[in-house]
């Protein structure tokens, strides 16, 4: 079956010659899985519909924010309502506060909150403010961690122990790139190297709180508590990036989960720490929170210079608190249940297909890697890949296949191997069932 796509694949056409690539994000643009990207024109739940009349089970959910699901009612009243009366102040307004005590309520050691309006902005800026309090220059990245499009955090090139990192994109400059050490992930020994190779020097360690960037990778067992303790050892801060896990993974982000775990190396406090995705709830708000201490850095108090015409847009801010407070525990163990359900249907056809793989998982994020884990050297927990590099040998040339097979068969899948599956409150059984019976197809055209 070849989905039907006239309108789609016009407006393809058009959006091409007045934008690069005709989209607006790159993955947009389905280059690495081919054919025309479905113009949406409107989602609702766990759906979206494209301007050909396709509907799909969506497990993009906006790369993240709608944890609720599409055009949740109690989101849309507020947006409605809040741009009922005005759409942009670049004033104080009362839902700036409210977002901000909510996140702090969440997160024990954040204490104040800066919103701004991208993730990119939010880690852009905590780097700036580590920067401003230690007065050291230099940072320590993981390879396959992204953290936006700021310069100095898309090196991911080079690679080795505290090497000093290429440019990951084209006008970068080596000066910047030079700002940025890149270390594999889940290796506390590469961290502690790194430091060592710059004495003083390194203001901040950043990191996914769980990355979910390079398909998922789980944290090993207190690698987070060893990075932050690494950190104070050195007189660093660990910012702790959790736009993308950030209120999904928990109520309190995948910080929460993790203190949630018994033993002592579960326990652990970034400096800083960045939101985004769901506490805009769709709209475009991100943040970044910390101590009282770390925060008075931040102008107006302190002397790092940070600023939005749209920070803390009042109808943005709307949305993202009434996700927030819809967002109870019967929300999250839908969308925990529905992963669940997600994962055991997808291992099964897979291996009804006889197609190798490794169900990489933090929480209700998870992602599939092809390939045997034991002849491709994988040493992560569960026998999946356990960094970048180990995430590279798989065997991704059978996501295309997967992923148009899926989208013909009614299921809207991130269109790259290297990203998470996202659920939500909203998967039903209906939908659920709807995945169920596009797998067994799929899986045979990924084993093809
Ligand atoms: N940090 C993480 C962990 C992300 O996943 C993303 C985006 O996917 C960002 C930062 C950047 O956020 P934005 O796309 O809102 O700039």
């Amino acid at each position: 079956m070849t989905l039907s796509q006239p309108q789609s694949t016009a407006w393809f056409e058009r959006a091409c010659a007045v934008t690069p690539g005709g989209v607006n994000s790159p993955v947009r643009a389905y280059g690495a899985v081919g054919g025309v990207p479905p113009f949406i024109e409107s989602a609702s739940g766990p759906y979206v519909r494209d301007i050909d009349g396709n509907e799909y089970v969506d497990l993009v959910c906006g790369w993240g924010p709608m944890l609720l699901g599409h055009a949740h009612p109690a989101v849309i009243d507020a947006v409605r309502e809040t741009a009922a009366r005005g759409l942009s102040f670049g004033a104080p307004s009362t839902g700036e506060v409210e977002l901000a005590t909510e996140i702090a309520g969440r997160v024990g050691p954040v204490e104040q909150v800066r919103l701004v309006s991208t993730g990119t902005e939010a880690t852009m800026t905590a780097l700036r403010l580590a920067r401003g309090v230690t007065g050291r220059d230099l940072v320590i990245k993981f390879e396959g961690c992204y953290h936006g499009h700021s310069d100095g955090l898309l090196a991911s090139a080079g690679s080795g122990l505290a090497t000093l990192a290429l440019p990951g994109s084209a006008g970068v400059p080596e000066a910047v790139a030079a700002q940025t050490i890149l270390v594999p992930y889940n290796d506390l020994e590469a961290v502690r190297a790194a430091f060592e190779s710059h004495p003083g020097r390194v203001a901040a360690v950043i990191t996914e709180a769980a990355p979910a960037n390079m398909g998922v990778v789980p944290p090993s067992a207190g690698f987070n508590a060893g990075l932050a303790a690494l950190c104070h050892e050195q007189g660093a801060l660990l910012v702790c990036d959790e736009v993308l896990t950030g209120f999904r993974t928990g109520p309190a982000g995948w910080w929460g989960v993790e203190q949630g775990r018994a033993g002592a190396d579960a326990r652990w406090a970034a400096d800083i720490f960045t939101f985004g995705k769901v506490i805009g709830g769709g709209m475009p708000v991100a943040g970044l929170g910390a101590s009282a201490s770390i925060m008075a850095h931040l102008a107006p108090q302190g002397p790092v210079y940070q600023a939005g015409t749209l920070s803390g847009n009042p109808v943005a801010v709307a949305a993202g608190l009434a996700t927030l407070r819809s967002a109870d525990a019967a929300a999250y163990s839908a969308v925990d249940a529905a992963a669940e359900r997600v994962i055991a249907m997808t291992t099964e056809a897979f291996a009804a297909a006889g197609v190798a793989h490794a169900v990489q998982r933090v929480g209700n994020l998870f992602s599939f890697a092809f390939g045997d884990g034991a002849a491709l050297g994988w040493t992560g927990a569960n026998g999946g890949p356990a960094n970048e590099a180990q995430v590279k040998r798989q065997e991704a040339w059978r996501w295309p296949a997967f992923f148009r097979s899926m989208l013909e068969g009614g299921v809207n899948l991130p269109p790259s191997v290297f990203e998470a599956w996202f659920l939500s409150a909203a998967h039903d059984d209906a939908a659920l069932d709807r995945i169920a019976s596009a797998l067994p197809a799929a899986a045979a055209a990924a084993a093809a």
